[in-house]
């Protein structure tokens, strides 16, 4: 039988947030059974937001969460971590509007929850099991190549494939598929950082949309390069964008039997996705029936991450993980 968990400890990071240039600081507290992921914002009386998807806000370059008003912004890498990581219920308590980015990648969020540890409830864990499919495509009527598409399918366990393309010598195509687990996510996906394209930086600068922007917390890419190497894996954008996608479908509120894929997708389509899902209660069904524990063929089990492509193995760029 599969128990909630919370976190056995407090802990607690604090930084600035990447839109903002806020500082704020994070606390995480261990929660009682059935709490779920529940933001609270100690500047604002505690006023709790939960991590679901009806309290989604607008979305552009980050997933933020309205509830009355009262807006956090850049949800997505702490939940990507604490959702990933199997943690059913905790407190994340802030003293700002915005979650503080650290490094641009979730490992720091990782770290934090592995000290923080792991505490079993006395109460079945409850899965949000897709039944029946639900997909939808953004289409780009003057470029049709460009279309984003997303969709949810029913699986036996939670699955991802997020697929990347951008006009990029050191991006291009890149395609991750894998189940997520605590290990896997850990391992393939958290050390990817944010990222963004030297040329977006002044439009978004002046816009105030990047006010803690900066070489320490995110990969700049330059016309032929990147401006603040070596990258942490050769395909770390598409990586990142899994990560984010991970992120996104937290807001689901409870652990997804899924499999989920985003085609040239973002926070936006993401979070639709969510909330279409969310708002058709014949698509999915809410059981605390084991997911599947029978052996996983390997081929199935397997990560498929992109292949190095022969230009990045010759400027050096770092495999640090897999
Ligand atoms: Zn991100």
């Amino acid at each position: 039988m599969t128990f909630q968990t919370t976190i056995a400890h407090p802990v607690e990071t604090s930084g600035i947030g990447l839109h903002t240039g806020v500082q704020s600081h994070v606390r995480l507290i261990p929660a009682p059974p059935n709490t779920g992921i529940v933001f609270r914002r100690t500047d604002l009386d505690n006023f709790p937001i939960e991590a679901q998807g009806h309290n989604v806000a607008r979305v552009s370059y980050a997933t933020s969460l309205m509830k009355q008003g009262v807006l956090l912004s850049t949800t997505e890498h702490l939940l990507a971590a604490v959702y990933s990581l199997g943690i059913d219920n905790v407190f994340i308590d802030i003293d700002a509007i915005e979650v503080p980015i650290l490094d641009g990648s979730a490992e720091p969020f990782v770290e934090m929850l592995e000290q923080a540890g792991i505490r079993k409830l006395r109460r079945k864990r409850r899965h949000l099991k897709v039944v029946k499919p639900l997909e939808f495509t953004e289409v780009d009527a003057a470029n049709p190549a460009q279309s984003r598409r997303v969709g949810i399918y029913p699986a036996e366990e939670f699955r991802i494939r997020c697929y990347v393309d951008y006009a990029h010598p050191l991006v291009g195509q890149q395609e991750i598929e894998m189940v997520v687990r605590p290990e896997t996510f850990r391992h393939l996906l958290s050390r990817a950082r944010t990222f963004c394209f030297e040329r977006d930086v002044e439009p978004l600068r002046a816009m105030g949309l990047i006010r803690g922007g900066s070489l320490e917390n995110a990969i700049v890419l330059t016309d032929d390069g990147v401006m603040n190497g070596p990258l942490r894996f050769a395909d770390e954008f598409g990586r990142h964008k899994a990560l984010d996608l991970i992120g996104d479908l937290a807001l689901a509120g409870l652990p997804l039997l899924a499999r989920v894929e985003a085609y040239k997708a973002g926070h936006a389509l993401h979070t639709q996705l969510v909330s279409r899902l969310l708002a058709d209660p014949t698509l999915w069904t809410i059981t605390s029936e084991e997911p599947a524990e029978a052996p996983v063929p390997i081929h199935a089990a397997a990560p498929r991450l992109s292949p190095v492509p022969a230009a990045d193995r010759a400027t050096g760029f770092v495999e640090t993980s897999s």
